[in-house]
């Protein structure tokens, strides 16, 4: 049986879902000292290069933002790049 009670919280968590969505999630932002000696990402274990992460230089793609004294960047929102 479901409670009233837990609809509103699985609606709440769909709402939070789309906000993530609509701005880009939050992803920890991978520097090139952090690579295993192959040179390969330490999140995804794909090639630096070539991997998907955020890197901490690309204040055009990506706004950053310190939390626990690690960084995190997300997408900016599509259309607004100054
Ligand atoms: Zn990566």
């Amino acid at each position: 049986m479901v409670t009233t009670a837990s609809r509103a919280i699985r609606r709440g968590a769909a709402q939070q879902q789309r906000i993530i969505t609509a701005h880009g999630a939050w992803r920890r932002v991978v520097f090139a000292a952090e690579c295993d000696p192959l040179g390969n990402c330490p999140v995804c274990g794909v090639d630096y290069a070539e991997c998907p992460c955020p890197g901490p230089t690309m204040e055009e793609e990506f706004e950053y933002r310190e939390m626990n004294g690690v960084l995190w960047a997300r997408a900016r929102p599509a259309g607004k790049q100054a």
